[in-house]
């Protein structure tokens, strides 16, 4: 399917970027290095399409938003053209007296203006034959139509207009999806009550939390990374300071203008793990969970889908056991025992044998406590779990500082990092079985993500300064039930571990990521494109069940969408957060080979159509 031709011979195309957060901008400066590589003879028009002001940029980064909302990922590893491209950005452009340190996690707004920079040069350099088109507007649908597609677009102001495109990227990245029946009871429940407020989303934190008055009591749903950003804006976003003490440790002091108390709950009523203070600066090799093993394995599964309980986990094990030795090893020999025996697992267990055995006092590799540090540990009181968060707050920092060397279980548990992307291609497309997929997404992901993908240190030891001045409440943070009760116009938080363990609160804020769930996504465009049976979602069949992980159906490698009957539109492609579920991994900075892709191939169909 496709448009090829339907633009005139003799007229510039049209290219459509629907969305210019970074994928967008990657795409545009794609398209125009592709173009002055390889010209067309008719030139070509670019319509690139934002909602918000900043080009390139999108209101992650948005380079006005505080200095305390800081990226997740090192300053070293942000880089749109060449390595440490934002580092030698920030020097040049800053000439700090002190060079900014490459392992520091800077702030989103900084990593925002090197966007916006990264954007203007794209458009101060384009070449001979490129014409881009700036619209600040939201695309809100796309007609097809003999000559191309109409796109339907809301300005700034307000106004409908349209514009016709013969390709169109949808690089449109983060969205919400449509409130569930609970979040529309609790929406009901806080227009009955005046004292209460239900926030849904917690981003943009400046303006979203601003609502919330000093002294309020604020139950906060998700205890990640949002989580952290929201507690900020509402403590050190509200004039309170922490303050290295003597020991190292933070401490918090108020302005007054906080919340009483927040009160965080999620499943497992854990914080997030900091990055360990040595965290890998690049992906460590893999012994075990390798792309030649895995085709393998691939090449005898039925169907050709990958079993996560009998293919992959047992590489996972072994990657996690070889890197716990390797750390436990206190000596050199013993370690190039272990790694002489390469992917030998056999050899590997044999030699992990004879040094358990030499070495009694070394324990086996249980890495059960720290993907569940609590077990099944009883707490007989709020306040004994809130305690115990502390101690854990406290005991991950320890080893945060210290480094991974310090502690060979943590090591272990780390290879997930790279054990992810290996994954990520035989994930990809319904790699796996439908319920191995569904298990990794919905189990396995969340289970190692806590402790191997958290925040940078500095928002750890925030938290715990928080905990300890009594603003943070943690003992009705493990999967409490939520009542809204109308007696009391409060929000209730009701646990059953510690048994009969309530808090009340005000202020439910929802502190996660959104979810992508493209036929529930709120946006006009998703909406009417799903209408139009253009777009349909994802789903990973196999033994005749069925995993539907939410994100947008498209063709492989190309990422054309797919529409209802199933046929792939070469017109239309889409990049980045649809389309995590089908792809994982998509929710980063990091740029990877799509754009390069996506610009050949629509400048080849393009040629193709003008001849
Ligand atoms: C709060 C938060 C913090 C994050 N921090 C990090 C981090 O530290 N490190 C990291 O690697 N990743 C982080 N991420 C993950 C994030 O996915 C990527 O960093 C990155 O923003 C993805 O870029 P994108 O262009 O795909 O999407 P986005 O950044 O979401 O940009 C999409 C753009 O498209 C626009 N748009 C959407 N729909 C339309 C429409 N219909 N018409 C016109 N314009 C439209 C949006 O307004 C936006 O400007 C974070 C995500 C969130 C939500």
């Amino acid at each position: 399917m496709g448009f090829e031709g339907a633009h005139s011979r003799s007229e510039a195309p049209i290219v459509a970027i629907v969305g210019m957060g970074p994928k967008g901008l990657y795409c545009l400066e794609a398209l125009v290095a592709e173009f002055s590589k390889n010209p067309l003879r008719t030139g070509l028009q670019v319509a690139i399409f934002n909602k918000s002001n900043y080009f390139g940029v999108s209101p992650i980064y948005d380079p006005d938003q505080p200095s305390y909302l800081l990226s997740n990922i090192r300053a070293k590893e942000i880089d749109l053209w060449d390595s440490a491209g934002f580092v030698r950005w920030y020097n040049t452009r800053y000439q700090p007296s002190k060079p900014l340190d490459p392992e520091s996690y800077p702030p989103r707004a900084m990593v925002g203006r090197y966007l916006l920079h990264g954007f203007q040069r794209v458009m101060s350099r384009l070449p001979h034959g490129v014409r881009v088109s700036k619209f600040t507007a939201e695309v809100t649908d796309i007609v097809p139509g003999k000559a191309g597609y109409r796109l339907k677009f809301i300005d700034a102001d307000g106004r409908p207009d349209e514009l016709l495109a013969h390709k169109i990227l949808l690089s449109t990245g983060h969205s919400f999806v449509r409130p569930a029946r609970r979040e529309r009871r609790y929406r009901h429940f806080a227009d009955r009550h005046p004292g209460a407020s239900f926030i849904p989303y917690a981003y943009p934190v400046t303006e979203n939390l601003s609502g919330i008055p000093a002294g309020a009591c604020v139950a906060m749903k998700g205890i990640g990374l949002t989580f952290i950003d929201a507690v900020l804006a509402l403590t050190e976003g509200r004039g309170g300071i922490f303050k290295r003490e003597v020991g190292g440790w933070l401490c918090y002091l108020m302005s007054g203008q906080e919340p009483k108390m927040i009160i965080p709950f999620c499943r497992t009523g854990l914080p997030m793990v900091p990055k360990p203070r040595d965290f890998p600066s690049a992906l460590r090799p893999l012994t075990f969970v390798t792309a030649a093993k895995l085709k393998e394995l691939r090449r005898r599964a039925p169907g050709g889908k990958l079993d996560l309980g009998k293919d992959i986990w047992p590489l996972a094990e072994l990657e996690m056991e070889l890197q716990y030795y390797r750390t436990a090893m206190g000596s050199p020999r013993d370690r190039r025992e272990l790694e002489e025996c390469g992917d030998d697992a056999r050899a590997m267990r044999q030699v992990i044998r004879n040094f358990l055995r030499a070495h009694p006092e070394v324990e086996h590799l249980n890495y059960g406590p720290i993907v569940d540090p609590v077990g099944g540990r009883p707490f007989m009181t709020g306040e004994e779990y809130h305690s115990f968060v502390e101690g854990y707050l406290q005991q991950e920092i320890d080893y945060a500082r210290e480094g991974l060397a310090s502690s060979p279980v943590r090591a272990a548990v780390s290879m997930w990092y790279e054990i992810r992307a290996a994954l990520k291609p035989f994930v990809a497309y319904g790699g796996l079985t439908s319920h191995s997929h569904r298990l990794l997404i919905e189990h396995y992901f969340p289970l190692f993500k806590r402790v191997v993908f958290g925040p940078p240190l500095i928002n750890i030891e925030k938290v715990l300064a928080l905990h300890r001045a009594g603003i943070l409440d943690f003992s009705a943070a493990r999967n409490p039930r939520i009542i809204a009760h109308d007696s009391t116009g409060c929000f209730e938080l009701r646990t059953s571990s510690p048994a009969g363990m309530s808090a009340q609160a005000d202020v439910l804020v929802d502190a996660r990521y959104p979810t992508v769930e493209i036929l529930r996504d709120v946006s006009p465009l998703y909406q009417r494109l799903c209408r139009r049976r253009m777009i349909r979602e994802f789903k990973n069949v196999s033994a005749g069940t069925a995993y539907a992980t939410g994100a947008i159906d498209m063709s492989r490698d190309t990422h054309y969408v797919i529409n209802r009957r199933g046929d792939a539109n070469a017109d239309i492609a889409v990049y980045g957060a649809p389309t995590e579920g089908n792809l994982i991994g998509t929710f980063v900075i990091s740029r990877d080979g799509y754009a390069t892709l996506w610009a050949a191939s629509i400048l080849k169909q393009l040629r193709m159509g003008a001849e």
